[in-house]
């Protein structure tokens, strides 16, 4: 009974932890709009309209599990604005997800968007369950059953999800089955990150991870850092962190530390990245194999050239961000610095490309797979790389630039970027 009494105390303290964590990139995402609404000279009407998603849905998912018992889900879908065009974005599987963190991500969707001048706006879903211990049927009947429940808000013209944090080309197919059916049409072009055969685009698989391999060459450039033989430290193996470090690799720079959600491995002589690609299994988990495992923590305090932050929000804080050794900070997963962070580095001279200009090869490459599917003409994987990298390094020298000019850091640059499209389109159709 004890053990029970305290586990429950734990569990309960950890869920208030996750809630305040994404009250607080809601609330940090919200001060840094406002600043940027006022540099671009757009009035308080403006902040009060930007500063929330328009709708956010809540729905419950009851879900038949293999044993013959139900469980009943929790999701959310989030349109921060859709005055530009269609709200676009992920849907994430996690037991952490809350309504604020939903919220938080999908106005970054429509920063990320604004920035890369891409005809949408943001939208982002979540849905609290842990994929790691679902079966295949059980991950099927849930996200068909997400489907049948934000059906009325979702569609090829209105809301375009994605894959995200967990969740899968395998979902995408079973999600865009379900919506094809409900419509009684096929209806491709409803969510991207399919598999290729079902109209998913080439390179989208590793798209998040090409543009941030595009923001290291455009940020290393800025700092007379050779990519040659660079030291990278990635914290996290999954999607994004594990193809970044295969390419990097492959480029000629060292990876000399990793980390997954368990633990971290780093040797200033460089890690063999094919043995680790080759064992790490679907969720991004590798650390497990070794017995010489540190921290995250002290994985992102080694000395390095780069330090790409690939996995959750708040890594990077007020509290060892003046230990950081890096000279350039990419941020490849959604919010890993908080404010104060952000502040420290930038002081201290370390250049950051934030998180919303770093990881939007995904939603990119999705609005090409979109492009596509509306066409009915498919590109090859040159042409959706080359086309990639241009909006990549243009977006980097608008936002690189901005800061400049507004002798401002890169996250606040890449904000003003971001909300002016929104901000201009939701002030045409006459909303404020
Ligand atoms: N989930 C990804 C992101 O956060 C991709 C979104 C998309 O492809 O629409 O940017």
């Amino acid at each position: 009974m004890k053990t029970t009494a305290l586990i429950t105390n734990d569990q309960v303290q950890k869920q208030d932890l996750e809630e305040s964590e994404a009250l607080s990139l809601l609330s940090s995402t919200q001060s840094i709009i406002k600043e940027a609404i006022q540099k671009l000279g757009f009035s308080s009407d403006m902040y009060e309209l930007l500063k929330e998603p328009l709708r956010i849905l809540t729905v419950r998912i009851p879900v038949r599990m293999d044993d013959g018992s139900y469980q009943i889900f929790t999701g959310y879908r989030s349109q921060h604005n859709d005055s530009v065009g269609p709200t676009k974005g992920g849907v994430r599987f996690h037991p952490e997800v809350t309504e604020e963190e939903v919220k938080a991500l999908s106005i970054w969707m429509s920063l990320k968007c604004g920035i890369t001048n891409l005809p949408y706006g943001g939208g982002k879903g979540g849905i609290i369950c842990d994929p790691r211990n679902m079966s295949f049927g059980e991950l099927e009947r849930l996200s068909r059953g997400y489907v049948r429940a934000i059906s009325q808000i979702v569609g090829p013209t209105k809301d375009i999800p994605a894959p995200d944090v967990y969740t899968n080309s395998q979902i995408m197919a079973w999600m865009m089955d379900e919506f094809s059916c409900l419509r009684e049409f096929d209806s491709p072009g409803f969510i991207t990150g399919k598999p290729i055969v079902l109209g998913g685009s080439q390179g989208r698989e590793t798209a998040t991870a090409r543009g941030v391999v595009i923001s290291i060459e455009e940020a290393a450039k800025k700092r007379g850092i050779d990519l040659q033989g660079a030291r990278i430290v990635i914290q996290g193996f999954g999607n994004a962190g594990s193809f970044l470090a295969k390419f990097m690799h492959e480029t000629g720079a060292k990876v000399i530390g990793i980390s997954d959600a368990y633990g971290a491995l780093y040797d200033p002589e460089g890690l063999n990245i094919d043995y680790l690609l080759d064992r790490r299994d679907s969720f991004g988990t590798v650390t497990n194999l070794f017995t010489n495992v540190i921290t995250n923590q002290e994985l992102l305090v080694k000395e390095c050239d780069i330090l790409v932050p690939a996995a959750i929000s708040n890594q990077i804080t007020a509290q060892n961000a003046h230990d950081i050794k890096a000279s350039i900070v990419v941020e490849a997963a959604n919010g890993p610095t908080t404010l104060e962070a952000t502040k420290i580095l930038d002081e201290r001279g370390i250049l950051l490309v934030p998180d919303i200009l770093a990881s939007a090869g995904g939603v990119i490459v999705s609005y090409f797979e979109w492009v596509q599917n509306n066409q009915g003409y498919y590109w090859s994987e040159e042409e959706v790389a080359e086309k990639l990298r241009k909006i990549m390094v243009d977006s980097f020298k608008t936002i690189y630039e901005t800061s400049q000019a507004h002798q401002v850091d890169m996250r606040l640059a890449a904000y003003m970027v971001g909300i002016r499209k929104p901000a201009e389109a939701s002030r045409f159709r006459g909303w404020v």
